[in-house]
């Protein structure tokens, strides 16, 4: 690998304090000292979130574990769920109500559009679900769902609301109280900016003391929430992990949320120029600021492995020449600009 790797993806580039602690020896778990960093984690999620007395499950596994865990502790206590399918993140959420054997009914909406919510709101009126399954930000394509009006049709017809914010927490606004969210969920590796390997799982204080069903043993909500009550997981924690979750977090509560938040959307902004300047077609109606996708006509397979040789990472989408860029981690404006000339530069040669 290079020294000086520029990951324009998932997490994006680290900062040297937190990439040291990667490096440190590992203290023990079972003591009051590692119960209050996990107590300390869960209190600024929280605040971060906006979820007043809830609870956050720390699973060591990728966001998708997290996915799996709500559907197999909690939606298959429910009557009907219904799944907003809006790309591939969106339709995971329908392969593991299959998975379960869960009847559900599924709302597709085409990719990179805006959700036509009056449709939204007949097809729930319709189906009489009782919990809506949906991504805030659908990673794949970058088009960020109005996650305001969701909570308002399911305010109006009494339907529980999870919602997948792996790609939008940190970098869009989302006030789980304000939405009435019952589930929200996230990993480590998107806007937290920490390697891959924590998934969090924040209940609502309502929710959190549901009963909840026992299919997996793993992430069995009651056994974890059990165990968090003295801060400590069930089962070895990834130490490391924690601690740069941590670090992470207090970084960002020294900067304020919000001032971290403008950062990224600024990084956004810039790089969206370039797009224009350079032609390339942006296809998402409302875009996240997580990242930027963008069609190029020069041949992607080629662009990607010579931008890999240059020592530079970005991300293909869910769709033929479609390239993604990562705003998230430790870069700046500036850094997103040059890289934007770096791939017009690459696209000339094929
Ligand atoms: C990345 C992502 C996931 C999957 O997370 P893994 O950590 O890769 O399992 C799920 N949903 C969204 C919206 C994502 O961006």
């Amino acid at each position: 690998m290079k020294q000086n790797l520029q990951p324009y993806v998932f997490p994006g580039i680290i900062c040297q304090e937190i990439l040291d602690l990667a490096i440190s020896q590992i203290p023990y778990m079972r003591t009051a000292q590692f119960s209050d960093i996990v107590l300390d984690c869960q209190r600024l999620l929280l605040e971060f979130i906006n979820c007043k007395n809830g609870k956050v499950i720390f699973g060591t596994c990728s966001g998708t574990a997290a996915m799996d865990a709500v559907v197999a502790n909690y939606v298959t206590t429910k009557q009907k769920p219904m799944v907003l399918d809006g790309g591939a993140f969106g339709h995971r959420w329908s392969e593991l109500c299959t998975y379960y054997n869960i009847k559900h009914s599924v709302f597709n909406t085409p990719y990179a559009e805006n959700i036509d919510y009056n449709e939204l709101e007949t097809q729930i009126i319709n189906s009489h679900i009782d919990v809506l399954l949906c991504q805030h930000h659908e990673t794949s394509s970058g088009q960020l769902h109005d996650i305001k009006k969701i909570s308002d049709i399911c305010k109006r017809h009494s339907v529980k609301l999870v919602v997948d914010v792996i790609s939008s927490f940190l970098i869009e606004d989302f006030d789980m109280n304000e939405l009435d969210v019952s589930i929200a969920i996230t990993s480590s590796q998107k806007g937290l900016n920490i390697p891959p390997g924590l998934a969090l799982i924040f209940l609502s204080e309502d929710c959190s003391t549901e009963q909840f069903a026992h299919n997996n043993y793993y992430l069995d909500f009651q056994e974890n929430l059990n165990n968090l009550t003295r801060g400590q997981t069930p089962y070895s924690p990834a130490t490391q992990l924690f601690l740069q979750l941590h670090e992470r977090l207090k970084i960002i509560k020294n900067q304020g949320l919000e001032t971290h938040k403008e950062i990224i959307a600024s990084k956004a902004k810039a790089f969206r120029r370039k797009c224009v300047q350079y032609g390339w077609v942006m296809p998402c109606q409302t875009p996240s600021n997580c990242v930027t996708g963008f069609f190029i006509t020069s041949d992607i397979k080629s662009v990607l492995n010579d931008l890999i040789a240059q020592g530079i990472y970005i991300m293909p989408g869910g769709q033929p020449n479609y390239l993604r860029v990562s705003h998230t981690g430790d870069s700046s404006v500036q850094d997103l600009e040059c890289l934007a000339d770096t791939i017009y530069n690459t696209t000339l040669k094929y």
